[in-house]
């Protein structure tokens, strides 16, 4: 039976820590597993999930975290493969509808989609926003030339 909004967030990184913290303020239930203890420490003393230290790669790990009850897990270690595996595996093994997972790679992106998992791409990102600041800093200049005109 799946838990309604039990999220597993695997990697407590930048991203990880701030997206386990967000969801727990917002009152969901979150499980955040990290091999390395110490990555805990980037969580808020207000974050009311739980922890789990250990390798999401490895079944036991992510059995241990229930993962058959998650409605979404969300894969943001710093290894792509990592990433793709503990995806492939919530998603074919266990079905979890929602499955995201972070990509250094966006030439990879193809391998995701195939599985039905969600991806966000860093570099991908941060283009889409750069160009979007330059177009409309590019406007803002176009805007005063015709008010100086
Ligand atoms: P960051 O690079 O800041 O996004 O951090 C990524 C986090 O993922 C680090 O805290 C790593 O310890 C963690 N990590 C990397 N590989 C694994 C893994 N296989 N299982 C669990 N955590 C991992």
């Amino acid at each position: 039976m799946k838990i309604h909004n039990y999220t597993i967030i695997i990697g407590c990184g930048r991203l990880g820590a701030n997206l386990a913290n967000t969801l727990s303020d917002n009152g969901e239930d979150v499980l955040i597993i990290d091999k390395n203890r110490e990555a805990f420490r980037k969580l808020s003393p207000a974050f009311g999930g739980l922890s789990l230290q250990g390798d999401a790669t490895d079944l036991d790990v992510l059995q241990e975290a229930q993962i058959g009850n998650a409605s979404a897990v969300v894969a943001v270690t710093n290894h792509d493969n990592a990433n793709i595996l503990t995806a492939q595996i919530a998603r074919e093994m266990f079905h979890i509808e929602r499955v995201i997972a972070r990509l250094y790679d966006p030439e990879r992106e193809y391998v995701y989609r195939e599985f039905g998992i969600d991806t966000i791409c860093p570099a991908v990102l941060s283009v889409k926003e750069i160009d979007k600041i330059l177009s409309r800093t590019e406007i803002s200049k176009d805007s005063m030339q015709e008010v100086a005109q």
